[in-house]
């Protein structure tokens, strides 16, 4: 009788201790969106329930948007940013260390590819009319473009640590390229400090993935087709743990005598990008590192971005415009993400 007890009691304790494993691995889904840097902010959180304290995250995350907003927006007149932007002097600046590790990592990439991605285009990109003050929905004159260009170079910035100083006086840094990669980045890092580990966070459309859904499979995205009047679905992929950015001219553009006038400037030319590449996708561990790679793979143009993603083994995605609708072109390391 006693060893039937004791037996009973066994099953019982070794009951209740799966029951409360089961509960404590019981994982919720947790959505939450909101509005940052002139756009839109989507995060999908898997975790133990008491893990996701809703209100708590959400306002935690739009502390920390606000934060880069704060320090990298030239969209607001105060920022740490655009304070630089206006202060005329060539004496270094102490820079705080994200603001600072963003201008780090763009003038590494601007380095790395050549000039193509060139967060000094700032003064074209306001007088193009794709900068704070709107769009002027022209091409501005000659002469304009010939004045604002002498502004415009990595050689006129030097940045030594925190401490940057501007060559030239007038010099306008834009990191609208790759601040919003690096807004994704801090947010992720944030969940994974308080131990969410399963997660999509995007901003924008840049975005950084961990983990798996709640029913255990892979994240899935859909790169989009890049087209500006309707959503439809290009290329559905897995990336896994990573960060996938998407840079292209088919949204944010005017039109002028037929010609399509987009954001993206070709540093070389002082113009938008005037070729047949539409989307660049890029896979990478950090999603600063990915948007600041598609901004300048975008700017190169297919041959040329094709032949620079195989030479540095980068996952890329490329659409580009042909007479019968859009041709593809993907690197080795890009093809095991497409489903
Ligand atoms: P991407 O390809 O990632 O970046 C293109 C942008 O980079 C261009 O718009 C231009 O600004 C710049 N650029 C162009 N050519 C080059 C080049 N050769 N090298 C480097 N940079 C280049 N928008 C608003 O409307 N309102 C806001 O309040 C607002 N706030 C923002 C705050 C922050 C911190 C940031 C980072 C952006 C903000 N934006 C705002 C900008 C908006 O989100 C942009 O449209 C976006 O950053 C461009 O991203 P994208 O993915 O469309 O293009």
């Amino acid at each position: 009788m006693n060893k039937m007890l004791s037996k009973i009691w066994l099953a019982l304790i070794a009951l209740a201790f799966f029951v409360s494993c089961s509960q404590q691995n019981a994982q919720q889904t947790l959505t939450l969106q909101g509005r940052t840097m002139g756009t839109t902010y989507h995060l999908t959180l898997i975790a133990q329930s008491e893990l996701l304290e809703q209100s708590k995250i959400q306002s935690e995350v739009d502390a920390i948007l606000e934060d880069v907003n704060d320090k990298m927006s030239t969209y607001r007149p105060n920022s740490e940013l655009s304070l630089l932007n206006q202060n005329l002097s060539t004496d270094p600046v102490g820079l705080s260390a994200d603001t600072a590790k963003v201008i780090g990592q763009a003038i590494e990439l601007g380095e790395l590819t050549q000039g193509a991605l060139d967060i000094t285009v700032g003064p074209l990109v306001n007088l193009w009319g794709f900068g704070p003050d709107g769009r002027p929905n022209k091409v501005p004159s000659f002469e304009k473009i010939e004045q604002v260009k002498t502004h415009v170079g990595l050689d006129k910035i030097q940045l030594d640590g925190s401490l940057i100083r501007k060559a030239d006086p007038k010099v306008y840094i834009d990191l609208s390229s790759i601040a919003k990669g690096f807004g994704v980045d801090q947010v992720a890092d944030y969940l994974e400090s308080i131990g969410i580990n399963n997660y999509l966070v995007e901003i924008g459309g840049e975005m950084r993935l961990n983990g798996q859904k709640a029913d255990g499979s892979q994240w899935r995205i859909a790169i989009e087709k890049p087209v500006s009047f309707d959503r439809a679905v290009q290329q559905v992929i897995e990336p896994g743990d990573a960060a996938l950015a998407t840079s292209g001219d088919y949204r944010n553009y005017f039109e002028q005598d037929g010609v399509r006038f987009s954001h993206t400037i070709d540093p070389t030319t002082f113009k938008p990008i005037n070729h047949k590449l539409v989307s660049v996708s890029v896979i990478a561990p950090s999603c600063m590192e990915a948007d600041g790679l598609a901004t300048a793979l975008n700017v190169m143009g297919p041959e040329k971005a094709f032949d620079f993603a195989k030479k540095h083994d980068l996952a890329v995605y490329l659409v580009v415009k042909s007479d019968s609708g859009f041709d593809v072109l993907f690197t080795e390391q890009f093809k095991p993400y497409m489903k």
